[in-house]
C-alpha cells in the first residue's frame, strides 16, 4: 500500500487565498496547574473539532482553491465537501464556518491582523467570500516513531498536552516519514498521531482529487513498513 503526505499547493502562477479565523485571539492562554505549559483554552484541536461552534473565517485574497489552510487546519470548498462526502464518507466529517467579509470584521481584529500580515495584505481581505467548511479527519494509522526518528518529549494527562520532538529532516523530507502499514484503518484521508494536523492519503484519494479537478493540494510519497 502506498501512502502520501498531503501538502499545501499555495498556487503556481497566482497565490491562492488563505484563511484566518477571526475569533482565535479571543481565546485565552492559561498555564496548566500540573505541567505548567501555556495552552490556549480550549485547545486548538478541540476548538476546531467542536461541530457546534460556528467559527468565523476571513479569506485573504480572491483566488479560491478547493482546499485552503488557516492557522488551524484544512478548510474545504462546497465542491470538495461534496466530492469527499460522496467518495470517502467513512473518513471525513465537516464543521460549519461562518464566512466573514472585510466590512464586518471588528476593527480590533483588523488591527491585530495588520500587525501580523501587514497593511497591504489586510486590504486584500475579501468581501462576500464563498462558503467553506472545516474538514475533520480521524487518526488512521500509527507513525513508526523509531524509524521516523520522532520522540515523545512530554505529556500531561490533565491538559492533554503532548509534545513530540519532530526532527527537521522529517518536516522537509516526506520520504523519511514511516507509518506502520498494518495499523492503517482503511481511510483514504487521515491524520497520524505524532504528526499533528498533517494529512496523509492513499492513491485512491489522489485519483478522486485529480478526476474531479480539485485544487490546493500536493502529494509526497512516504514510507510504509
Ligand atoms: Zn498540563
Amino acid at each position: 500500500m502506498e501512502f502520501y503526505r498531503v501538502i499545501v499547493d499555495a498556487g503556481k502562477r497566482k497565490r491562492y487565498a488563505c484563511g484566518c479565523f477571526t475569533e482565535i485571539t479571543e481565546y485565552k492562554r492559561r498555564a496548566c496547574a500540573v505541567c505548567g505549559k501555556e495552552r490556549v483554552t480550549p485547545n486548538y484541536d478541540k476548538m476546531f473539532e467542536d461541530k457546534a461552534w460556528n467559527m468565523k473565517l476571513l479569506l485573504d485574497r480572491n483566488y479560491y482553491a478547493d482546499f485552503i489552510f488557516s492557522q488551524v487546519r484544512g478548510i474545504v470548498s462546497e465542491k470538495a465537501k461534496k466530492v469527499l462526502s460522496e467518495n470517502f464518507s467513512n473518513a471525513v466529517d465537516f464543521g460549519d464556518i461562518e464566512m466573514v467579509s472585510q466590512r464586518d470584521i471588528p476593527s480590533s481584529f483588523l488591527k491585530y491582523y495588520r500587525g501580523m500580515c501587514g497593511s497591504k495584505n489586510t486590504k486584500l481581505i475579501v468581501n462576500d467570500p464563498p462558503q467553506y467548511y472545516r474538514l475533520l479527519l480521524k487518526k488512521g494509522a500509527v507513525l513508526d516513531f523509531i524509524r521516523s526518528g520522532v520522540k515523545k518529549v512530554s505529556s500531561c494527562k490533565v491538559c492533554d498536552y503532548v509534545e513530540y520532538d519532530i526532527p527537521f529532516e522529517l518536516i522537509g523530507d516526506s520520504s523519511r516519514i514511516y507509518i506502520t502499514g498494518s495499523t492503517w484503518e482503511h481511510y483514504d484521508l487521515f491524520n497520524v498521531e505524532g504528526m499533528g494536523n498533517t494529512m496523509f492519503c492513499t492513491e485512491r484519494f489522489i485519483s478522486v482529487y485529480n478526476v474531479n479537478n480539485l485544487t490546493g493540494l500536493m502529494f509526497q510519497p512516504i514510507q510504509s513498513v
